[in-house]
């Protein structure tokens, strides 16, 4: 069975093939003025999975990931503040600082979550002129306006803008009246290069440009760089689904319009969010989880990872406390099932028995990455007494390459589940500002030959003494 995506350009399930012999993705990365949050770690799992089911399947992959460090704006409509210079504000920091802090911050998060790192990542700063670039090469198109804050792309000279979204563009017309007023010709157009407020007020970020002093629009930074990395055309980009009507949409207007409308990107690739007491998560909300937040309540980052592969990638996930309890213990399950095997002797077990095992874990991640029923094929194969258990381990391991919970790493040079169950104890005792209890949970996992160490800024650790 080939491997089938669902593309959300076309609204179906497709076979997937690549354009050339590598394939090419490119997928939205953090905009780095603060943690990532679980929902958009979620996203980035997704991905991941992508990633790895393609290596798996024999694809060869090149995969960019840009950094946003400038000019996306609070509002999608081109107004509001720099969510990064809003970010050094409330640190009393430089914005580059920030950037720099949160950037380290996100590749700490990815790596915890065994998400593999691209093979190149580009920040927006970096490229500047090469979205400058692209900005005349859309001017000299006759495809932007300028207007007193800015230069615009202007939607209406494109005849299929919105056909990622579906968007009605004559409902949005009549719908935004006021917008419209406010110097747009059409209320779908969008900044591709924004000038510095002329108010005296002074922008940590900003670059000369043929149309003045300013930044670029948030749109601009992905097209600009994707091509420069992938070329014109390509194979998959992704992000998550509110990338949909706005982010990705104008993407395609800017790379289509900067080509004279060649077919720029074949398959476009929608994560569902993570939510929580039913309302998205976002940045500035008050349910914002960090994963430091799910490690400081004891959970080991892999049994996030766990519960982000028990939904498929394009259904609502509802992030509860139950729902992790549910994970560890299933993950928990699966460690103690591994090392169970591990530890045991045994023959049996025809190839073609575990050839049906290795099918049924294709045929679940090549049905665009359905990982419920990967981890279902994955438990199948070690519920199997008819194969012996090595060649369980050894499959499992195999399948591992896509589902990355670290099986290969289970019994090796671990803390053991008693460990960790005291040195949550202890967090949950100094939480309680319980010194006493804390101190005795300290001593005990000293004496059984384990060490507990605090973090700065939270959590702790836990290691061989
Ligand atoms: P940002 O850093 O805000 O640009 O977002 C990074 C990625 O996370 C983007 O691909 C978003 O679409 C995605 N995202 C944002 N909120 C959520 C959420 N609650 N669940 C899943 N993905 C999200
Ligand atoms: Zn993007």
């Amino acid at each position: 069975m080939p491997l089938m995506l669902y593309n959300t350009l076309t609204r179906r399930k497709e076979p997937f093939a690549p354009i050339g012999e590598t394939v090419k993705l490119y997928t939205c990365g953090p905009t780095v003025y603060h943690y990532a949050h679980i929902g958009n770690l979620r996203t980035y799992l997704f991905e991941d999975i992508l990633v790895r089911t393609l290596r798996y399947d024999g694809f060869s992959v090149r995969h960019v990931m840009n950094i946003t460090d400038v000019g996306h704006l609070t509002s999608d409509a081109d107004e509001g503040e720099d969510k990064m210079e809003k970010g050094a504000a409330r640190e009393g920091k430089s914005v580059w600082d920030v950037a720099r802090f949160y950037t380290d911050a996100f590749k700490d998060d990815i790596r915890r979550l065994n998400i593999g790192e691209p093979d190149i990542w580009c920040k927006a700063t970096d490229h500047i002129p090469e979205q400058i670039a692209q900005i005349e090469t859309l001017e000299r198109r006759g495809l932007t306006y300028a207007i007193g804050d800015g230069v615009y792309f202007d939607t209406a000279k494109v005849d299929d803008y919105g056909k990622l979204a579906r968007l009605d563009i004559e409902k949005l017309k009549a719908g935004a009246r006021v917008e419209v007023a406010s110097g747009k010709r059409n209320p779908a157009d969008f900044a591709l290069w924004k000038l510095s407020p002329t108010d005296g007020a002074k922008r940590q970020m900003e670059w000369d440009s043929p149309w003045g002093t300013g930044f670029p629009g948030w749109h601009i930074e992905c097209s600009a760089m994707s091509m420069k990395y992938l070329g014109e055309h390509f194979d998959i980009h992704c992000g998550g689904i509110d990338h949909i009507p706005v982010h990705h949409t104008n993407e395609i207007a800017q790379a289509e319009g900067a080509t004279g409308r060649k077919p720029w990107v074949n398959v476009w690739m929608h994560g569902e969010f993570l939510v929580i007491d039913k309302g998205k998560m976002a940045k500035s909300g008050d349910n914002f989880l960090t994963l430091q937040a799910l490690v400081d309540k004891g959970y080991a980052p892999l049994v996030y990872r766990y519960l982000c592969l028990t939904a498929h990638y394009r259904q609502q996930l509802g992030f509860s406390w139950e729902a992790m309890e549910s994970a560890r213990s299933s993950y928990e399950s699966l460690r103690n099932k591994i090392v169970d095997l591990k530890g045991k002797s045994g023959i049996g077990g025809e190839r073609s028995e575990a050839k049906a095992h290795e099918d049924a874990f294709a045929r679940a991640i090549d049905d665009d990455l359905s990982t419920p029923k990967a981890l279902a094929a994955l438990w199948d194969l070690l519920r199997d007494d008819a194969i012996a258990p090595a060649q369980r381990v050894a499959l499992a391991q195999r399948f591992d390459e896509v589902l990355g919970l670290g099986i290969a790493r289970f019994g090796e040079d671990e803390i053991p589940a008693q460990i960790a169950a005291l040195a949550r104890e202890r967090e949950q005792a100094r939480a309680r500002k319980d010194w006493k209890r804390s101190d005795a949970l300290r001593d005990e996992i000293r004496e059984r030959g384990y060490l507990v160490e605090d973090r700065d800024g939270g959590g702790y650790a836990v290691r061989k003494a």
